[in-house]
């Protein structure tokens, strides 16, 4: 139950994106209330003991070079409300069957030195991305608007306009520069032969040399709980076991801000939407859902290739060749034999994550959306082949499907974690093409999930500025 009668602002939804958009507007001074349908807050941004006692997972997000980078996070002093970020030694590790693996170090040099022949083309095509990162961040880091430094931009745009085989392909020759791009860009949930896809590795990329790739002591719960000790220090209020199925049981405010996808608004609100609009957010596409895997175990993965032990994500894959044969499989909607997986081993850096000596270990991999294949072998497969006696050290394992997902969280519709594909006309274009993507065409309703601008990800962004349109509204007076 809500303390007041009525608010100036109420809030739908307690992800990163809504704890922003309430954020936002308490700070402007603002009553806000946060209406979030589960127990517990975060969203996409929640950790708890899914396989055995001592053992801390992350339901959603466990790597955040975007909440790092975010402008808006940085802003705030998450880090009184505590929140601690732990640097892995390395980025990232992408292991090949040779036996060794490629690293995202945070400094370029290091990273270029172990490519072979592809050291000059990595440090030509990343020096100028890193160095112009300030100028280039609010392209990727927002809506879209025309570029202030479109010099700057330059370089960028016309290598991340590309698909990643094409960028992969076209700069380096070797197999490892190749395979660590592949990586990166496959985050991106689209054919590694479609566009925008290169862009996702560029930013990942750059985003490991400019801020590194780190995970939050505790779990990624910890960034839910900073937002929320932040909101509640301004005076917000959330309220959790309220799930709103309909506008009318919202209590009275001059705007509502919904951290929900097109899916969900058009059921809480499509009897007040414009019909045009109505139609445009039914055509609203959701892209690949995950499969996902927490396990317990007795020890730390046992690398072929030492040094995927300094990193705290490690992709599993193999070459670019394999990823993008994966990737396409996923987008034709077929389950692949040895899938891309993503992995995270937070424990290694972050000893509260489990018992001493023990581990925790976080992967998933892409699977055509609303999928309900068992992943589970296909992905342990590829844990041993890099890792070769991984199944020994198991304790205990959490198995999520798609629909267990969408089950632990509304906005996860079919698996997507995106809250919408992320290609070249959704990409900017998310929910619908608007000048204001946030503002719902009906008086002070606005949407501010990441299936608004920039997209996917912890960073708060498409909340904070849905919050900014609102707040122009509110000082509108209308
Ligand atoms: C498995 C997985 C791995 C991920 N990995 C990473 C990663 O490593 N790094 C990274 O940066 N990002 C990652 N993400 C993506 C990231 O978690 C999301 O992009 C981010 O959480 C989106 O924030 P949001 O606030 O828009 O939505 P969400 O975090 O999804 O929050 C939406 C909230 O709204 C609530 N809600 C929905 N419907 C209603 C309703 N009707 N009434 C009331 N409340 C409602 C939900 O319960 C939820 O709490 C991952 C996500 C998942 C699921």
């Amino acid at each position: 139950m809500t303390r007041r009668n009525s608010y100036d602002v109420v809030v739908v939804g307690a992800g990163p994106n809504g704890l922003s958009a309430a954020i936002e507007m308490a700070r402007h001074g603002y009553s806000v209330v946060v209406l979030e349908a589960e127990d517990t807050i975060g969203g996409g941004a929640r950790s708890a003991e899914l396989t055995l006692p001592g053992f801390v997972h992350d339901l959603g997000s466990a790597i955040h070079p975007m909440g790092l980078a975010s402008p808006f996070f940085r802003s705030l002093p998450l880090e009184e409300h505590g929140l601690e970020w732990i640097q892995p030694d390395a980025p990232l590790a992408h292991p090949l069957d040779s036996g060794s693996a490629a690293i995202l170090h945070r400094s370029i040099e290091d990273t270029a030195a172990a490519l072979g022949p592809d050291t000059a083309a990595y440090q030509k095509l990343m020096e100028p991305i890193v160095s112009d990162w300030d100028r280039i961040s609010p392209l990727v880091q927002g809506p879209l608007r025309p570029p202030r430094h479109p010099i700057a931009l330059s370089h960028f745009g016309m290598q991340a306009i590309r698909s990643a085989r094409s960028l992969a392909r076209g700069w380096f020759k070797g197999e490892r520069a190749r395979a660590l791009f592949a990586g990166n860009a496959a985050h991106s949930f689209l054919a590694l032969d479609q566009r925008p896809s290169a862009s996702f590795g560029l930013v990942l990329q750059s985003l490991g040399h400019v801020v590194g790739w780190p995970i939050p002591k505790g779990g990624s719960q910890k960034i839910a709980d900073a937002l929320a000790s932040c909101l509640r220090s301004l005076g917000g209020e959330i309220v959790t076991g309220a799930r709103v199925g309909s506008i009318e049981q919202l209590p009275p405010a001059r705007v509502a801000l919904f951290d929900v996808t097109p899916r969900q608004l058009l059921e809480i609100a499509g009897h007040v939407l414009p019909s045009g609009y109505a139609r445009k957010l039914k055509r609203y596409r959701y892209g690949p859902g995950v499969f996902k895997l927490d396990y317990a175990l007795d020890g730390p993965i046992p690398w072929k290739a030492e040094e995927c032990a300094l990193a705290g994500t490690v992709h599993l894959g193999g070459t670019l060749d394999e990823i993008s044969a994966g990737e396409r499989a996923v987008a034709d909607g077929k389950h692949p034999e040895r899938p891309f997986v993503l992995l995270a081993q937070q424990s290694l850096f972050d000893p509260t994550r489990a018992p001493e000596g023990k581990h925790t270990v976080w992967a998933y991999c892409h699977v055509p959306n609303g999928s309900t294949f068992d992943m589970t072998e296909r992905i342990e497969a590829q844990i041993e082949r890099f890792a070769p006696g991984f199944r020994d050290r198991i304790l205990a394992r959490s198995v999520s499907s798609p629909q267990d997902l969408e089950r632990q969280n509304a906005n996860l519709i079919g698996g997507d974690i995106n809250g919408g594909l992320m290609d070249l006309w959704q990409l900017f274009t998310r929910p619908t093409p608007r000048l204001v993507p946030y503002a719902v065409p009906v008086k002070g309703l606005y949407i501010c999930s990441s299936s608004t601008p920039p997209g996917g990800a912890v960073h708060g962004l498409c909340g904070y500025f849905a919050a900014r349109a609102a707040l122009r509204y509110l000082a509108r007076g209308s």
